[in-house]
């Protein structure tokens, strides 16, 4: 843009200058060519006679002062020379040139560019000026005044040199200021571009240094400002959604938000496991469509912003609390639904009503048995002495029967509050053991059994409380001895390794399924009911065992193999502490 302005300013200003010169240096010219004629007029044309003309021209040119390069003719009316300055060629004796031809005609003429052949045959460039001497309104002379313009020429080129030549410097002049002025101007500017587009791509710690405090200084400064509130900003920004996206994670509940078209824009960790999913992919439509949300459910959404479900995942239930959300122009937003694994809770429900039936079943039948026998004593079999015995043992029985489930019962609801104290002491294995098989011999030998432990390290201690565990060998063994056949073996022994003790119980029984192995420790659980009731089992004898195994930080293992027999194993931790306990 410089080179251009300074181009055409150059090329109009020197034009300009050039004709200026031209025509000041013509008018020069003429004017000296026009008082030269106007002298010779005066001087010579009026003053002499045609035949002194030329003697007379000779001296007054001689004399003259005007120049050298002047020259001058006399004419007469058809252009014949009658005395000239100049040295004649018979060619230019008559002279026939532009002026002349008009002052014949009557007007004086000037021409500034008029061409003469030299007597050496170069062609040189003259003014010219012709003017008529009139007589009784004729022409009767042609005073013809000539000057050579090569000198006014040359002095025109030499000036247009100069002005080219100062054209070209100020160009390379202009070319070196721009490249400076860019330098300062554009290239700040460029920089500051492309540092917008860093900032733009997220790289907001871009400065630019400030050098000027003009207006790119000023620029370049509210840049940097812009760009570190920008930092600031959206450090605020990403650490506000860092540490929701945190708490999102850190939930135990599921949350997933959809946004007013459906589409699914958050999503936890906890809600994308509990769907089983990597990434959130259904929309609320597909949501709802493929955990079958009943319709219903999203009615009542509709109507109350709110609704809720619970849907099953597999083998987990979920509840599904949905609710929608508003913009601050109360517009409906989207929906939240936040999710929550009730698996557990279910399970625990289901227990509670399975344990409360169990209760109650197993109150009723020796409760019916009571009362029929009782009634019939009351019908008058209370007379025959014999049968009355026989029913009131009967009844003597279930009620046993009734207080040894009650007792059970509440022993666990005092293990389940917390509400037993053990009294953790050294117990001597062997001695231990051997009381216990003491206590059931009578049981094993009324079946033929065989009931034996094998000996073990007589020191052997462990910290427990004896009547406790006890209670769970005891359990045990019984269970040998009522889900064995006649003539089984049962064998008690002991292992030992740096960190157990294990109190072994097998026998050769009837054993156990591999999916009744798992269920045995639970509350009323008998894999073969009429059998175990009809042997005065309650099903809750392993589950009190386990949960006293739990009290000593051991474990109640059950190993058995269906048909051939069945091993269980109360296992002592050694390392065991029982300070905080007791
Ligand atoms: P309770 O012990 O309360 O009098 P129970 O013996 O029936 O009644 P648990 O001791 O809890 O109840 O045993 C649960 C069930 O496990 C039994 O009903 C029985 O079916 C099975 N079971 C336990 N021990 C053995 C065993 N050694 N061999 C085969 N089955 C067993
Ligand atoms: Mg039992």
């Amino acid at each position: 843009m410089y080179l251009v302005i300074v181009l055409i300013v150059m090329i109009v200003s020197g034009t300009f200058i050039l004709l200026r010169l031209q025509s000041s240096e013509i008018n020069k010219g003429r004017s000296e060519l026009e008082q030269y004629a106007q002298k010779l007029e005066d001087q010579v044309v009026l003053s002499y006679d045609e035949m002194n003309f030329q003697a007379v021209l000779n001296d007054f040119y001689y004399g003259d002062s005007l120049g050298t390069s002047l020259q001058a003719s006399i004419l007469d009316s058809v252009g014949n020379t009658i005395a000239t300055t100049t040295a004649l060629t018979t060619s230019e004796y008559t002279y026939k040139n532009a002026v002349v031809i008009s002052a014949l005609a009557g007007n004086e003429a000037f021409n500034e560019a008029l061409t003469e052949k030299t007597a050496e045959g170069y062609t040189k460039s003259l003014m010219g000026y012709a003017m008529p001497v009139m007589v009784n309104s004729e022409v009767k002379y042609v005073i013809y005044t000539c000057m050579d313009a090569t000198a006014m020429n040359e002095n025109i080129s030499r000036t247009r040199q100069t002005i080219f030549i100062s054209a070209v410097l100020a160009m390379l002049l202009t070319i070196v200021m721009g490249y400076i002025f860019s330098k300062t101007i554009t290239e700040p500017i460029l920089l500051l571009s492309k540092k917008a587009k860093d900032v733009a791509e997220g790289n907001f710690r871009q400065r630019i240094p400030v050098y000027s405090g003009d207006e790119i200084g000023k620029l370049s400064a509210s840049f940097n400002y812009m760009a570190s509130e920008l930092n600031k900003n959206i450090g605020e920004i990403s650490s506000e959604k860092n540490k929701m996206e945190i708490i999102l994670d850190n939930m135990t509940d599921g949350v997933i938000a959809f946004n007013a078209d459906g589409d699914p824009i958050l999503s936890n960790m906890e809600a994308l496991e509990m769907l089983g999913k990597d990434r959130m992919n259904l929309n609320f439509n597909n949501f709802v469509k493929e955990y079958h949300i009943p319709s219903k459910t999203i009615l009542s959404l509709n109507q109350n912003y709110s609704a809720q479900d619970i849907f099953v995942v597999g083998d987990r239930f979920i509840n599904a609390h949905f609710s929608v959300y508003h913009n601050e122009n109360n517009g409906v937003e989207g929906i939240v639904a936040v999710l929550r694994d009730i698996t557990e809770q279910k399970k625990l429900d289901d227990m509670r009503k399975e344990f409360v039936a169990n209760v109650s079943h197993e109150l009723r039948t020796p409760l019916t048995t009571v009362k029929s026998y009782t009634e019939t004593l009351l019908d008058g079999a209370v007379d025959d002495k014999e049968v009355a015995v026989d029913f009131l043992n009967i009844i003597d029985s279930e009620a046993d029967r009734m207080s040894f489930l009650v007792k059970d019962l509440l022993q666990l609801s005092r293990f389940d509050n917390k509400q037993i104290e053990l009294k953790y002491r050294d117990v001597n294995v062997m001695d231990f053991i051997s009381q216990c098989i003491k206590q059931n011999k009578i049981h094993a030998d009324n079946k033929n059994q065989n009931l034996y432990c094998l000996p073990c390290d007589d020191d052997l201690t462990i910290k427990a409380d004896r009547d406790r565990i006890n209670q769970v060998l005891n359990n045990l063994i019984t269970n040998a001895v009522k889900y064995s056949q006649e003539g089984a073996t049962i064998k008690v022994f002991v292992t030992e390794d740096k960190d157990f003790v294990d109190i072994h119980v097998q026998d050769n029984g009837i054993g156990i399924k591999k999916e009744d192995l798992d269920r045995i420790f639970e509350r009323f659980y008998r894999v073969d009911k009429t059998r175990s009731r009809a042997m005065g089992g309650t099903g809750l004898g392993l589950a009190i065992a386990k949960e006293i195994m739990n009290f000593h930080k051991g474990e109640l293992l059950a190993q058995s193999v269906y048909g051939q027999g069945t091993t269980m194993t109360m296992r002592f931790s050694k390392n065991a502490d029982f300070s905080m306990e007791e």
